[in-house]
């Protein structure tokens, strides 16, 4: 028996089409998974799913914004019509908005409330309204598996991104308090958990990381000073944990936070 066997399962991948996403789209088809990429990008999630499908890999790119209910109707329904059923969701759709980090040297009293307000509602509702509608497909298969994605930002306090750090923070309430609410109603057959990355170099943190010239920010240099490993994370160091949090070798783990982070949220730095 493949203990972490996730072979034929269909797994829904939302933000697909980011680098994050793209790295666990990539590991769950190479699993043997039916991976749907949701995201805004067509582009991207076409060509994604046109060189899984070139491997002989199933996939499929619907086009939806994580935050727009009837979006994601339209992808449930979908998915349905052409695979009948849904096994799990990794709500990968997410980030720190430009709009949402406090600039360097900025009047903390003048903080961007509005810019906050919408990077939050991308990550904790984004994580949230997916959960809404393709859940109760999820629970019908008897071993279904939510998988979010919260931040050390929701352990530690980084500083400048409020509004980032408020809704990973959220998803970590959410995490326990829907795998309990679900865990009433359908027992151990669907199961809710989250992943907590570290600092991976990506689209949405880039410029807080690197210069123009590719060299290290201030920002980026504390980072790895207080990651214990001395390092950015590559993106397929998460995926170990995602598959496992997928399969049934995690029958058992509901509700928790799994951290992959180089060590930084138990490092003093003394
Ligand atoms: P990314 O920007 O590369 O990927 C995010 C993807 O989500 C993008 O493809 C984007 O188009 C998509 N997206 C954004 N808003 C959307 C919406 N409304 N509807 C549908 N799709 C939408 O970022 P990433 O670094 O790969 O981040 C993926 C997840 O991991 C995010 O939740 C992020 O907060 C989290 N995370 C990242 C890091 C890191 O170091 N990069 C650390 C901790 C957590």
């Amino acid at each position: 028996m493949d203990l972490f066997s996730i072979k034929n399962k269909v797994i829904i991948v939302t933000g697909g089409t980011g680098v994050l996403g793209g790295s666990f789209v990539i590991a769950l088809a190479e699993q043997g998974a039916t991976v749907v990429l949701i995201g805004q990008n067509e582009a991207i999630g076409n060509e994604r799913v046109a060189a899984l499908k070139k491997q002989g890999k199933e996939a499929l790119f619907v086009a939806a914004n994580v935050l727009q209910e009837a979006d994601l109707i339209n992808a449930k329904n979908t998915i349905i019509e052409k695979y009948g059923k849904i096994d799990g969701l990794v709500n990968g759709a997410g980030g720190n908005l430009p709009d949402g980090i406090l600039p360097p040297g900025e009047d903390v009293f003048k903080m961007n409330i509005e810019g906050m307000k919408k990077t939050m509602d991308l990550n904790l509702w984004g994580t949230i309204l997916p959960v809404q509608v393709f859940g109760p497909e999820i629970a019908k298969t008897g071993s279904g598996s939510i998988v979010n994605i919260s931040s050390v930002n929701a352990k530690r306090t980084v500083t400048r991104g409020l509004g980032y750090s408020m809704g990973k923070a959220a998803i970590d309430l959410y995490t326990k308090w829907f795998a309990v609410e679900m865990a009433n109603r359908y027992g151990d057959k669907v199961r809710i958990n989250s992943i907590m990355p570290g600092f991976f170099l990506t689209k949405q943190n880039k410029n807080l990381l690197t210069n123009e010239d590719g060299s290290l920010t201030e920002r980026g240099n504390l980072i790895i000073k207080n990651t214990p490993f001395k390092r950015f994370g590559n993106p397929d160091e998460l995926v170990g944990a995602l598959v496992w949090l997928l399969s049934d070798a995690s029958k058992f783990v509901t509700g928790m936070d799994i951290g992959v982070d180089g060590g930084f949220t138990i490092n003093s730095g003394v």
